[in-house]
């Protein structure tokens, strides 16, 4: 899934003493502490009260208290057991205790249950493969309002010739539709991030696109690794060529197609190009629509990309 640059950066661990707490920046702690935000993200998500919400990252549970007193049932899923301990006090002895499900552990590595909504102030570090997660997870969720490091909200919205368009946007647009919501600035957050913020709400089409997602995957990952160039030099490059022929291979193999003397992927896949008005299209000017086209166009030619 692709990565922005401040998600990669190992960051120093640092420990801040606040509120008795040592905010751990590997975990990506930064606590949200204005209360008009942690209501305008709940009043976005449209919470009703039969819904059941996961947050991701509750922390010290400013934003978990202000969920319980609106939905069924929240399962908060935090990694860092000293925030558990937190959060199970804050609601200890009151009517939210019963509603609150705590999963501890790495939201990465766990298995969600069901639910309707999603609302967090998330660690940034998770953020691509977090929204891949939520995407993929069934059943369907009805929507999440999440907030996230401001230049990646940027990459989920952005449309084709935006200059931060790019592979995150065009696997999330075909998986939802996606609104940014909310500028938060740094000083709403304690301790304030090196970053800026926006909030975005991400609804999954459902039913979703009949497309394979690991096919969809595998070509928006050649096309976008220069998204700049051509695609008909994008599909000349060796490694390219390299694991497409690998795979025709066996889609050869396993329809019992024999292959010509002479068979050569690369004028293979430039014919396709060539034939469907693809060779000098750009990835950053293309939607989702001529994404389709060209999936379409190869996989019809037995070509694949997973
Ligand atoms: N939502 C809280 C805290 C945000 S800070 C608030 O707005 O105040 C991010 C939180 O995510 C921290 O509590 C951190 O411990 C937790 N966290 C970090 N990585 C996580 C992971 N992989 N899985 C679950 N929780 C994680």
């Amino acid at each position: 899934m692709p990565k922005i640059k401040a998600e990669k950066k190992t960051r120093q661990h640092q420990l801040v003493a606040k509120q008795g707490i040592l905010f751990n920046k590997e975990f990506g702690q930064h606590i949200l502490k204005n209360p008009l935000i942690i209501q305008s993200m709940i009043e976005k998500a449209a919470l009703r009260p039969t819904d059941v919400v996961l947050e991701i990252g509750p922390g010290t549970g400013n934003m978990t208290v202000k969920l319980l007193e609106r939905a069924k049932k929240v399962i908060a899923c935090e990694i860092d057991t000293r925030l558990v301990a937190e959060l199970q006090k804050r609601v200890q002895g009151t009517p939210m205790q019963s509603k609150l499900h705590i999963l501890i552990g790495d939201v990465l590595k766990s298995d969600l249950p069901f639910f309707d909504l999603c609302v967090a102030n998330i660690p940034y570090q998770i953020s691509s493969r977090l929204v891949f997660k939520l995407l993929l997870h069934r059943p369907f969720f009805r929507c999440a309002v999440i907030m996230f490091q401001r230049e990646f909200a940027q990459r989920l919205v952005a449309k084709p010739g935006d200059k931060l368009y790019c592979r995150l946007s065009i696997n999330t647009q075909l998986l939802a539709r996606v609104d940014m919501l909310l500028k938060v600035g740094k000083n709403n957050f304690k301790p304030p991030p090196k970053v800026e913020s926006s909030v975005v709400r991400i609804e999954p089409r459902n039913p979703p696109p009949p497309i394979n997602f690991t096919e969809w995957d595998g070509l928006t990952r050649i096309a976008f690794t220069r998204k700049n160039k051509t695609l008909g030099s994008a599909f000349k490059q060796s490694s390219v060529l390299a694991a497409l022929e690998k795979n025709y291979k066996i889609h050869c193999s396993l329809h019992n197609i024999t292959l010509p003397d002479k068979f050569d992927i690369k004028v293979k896949l430039d014919d396709i190009l060539k034939q469907n008005d693809f060779e000098t299209k750009r990835a950053r000017t293309m939607d989702i629509d001529d994404f389709m086209k060209l999936l379409h166009a190869f996989n019809v030619e037995g070509v694949h990309f997973s």
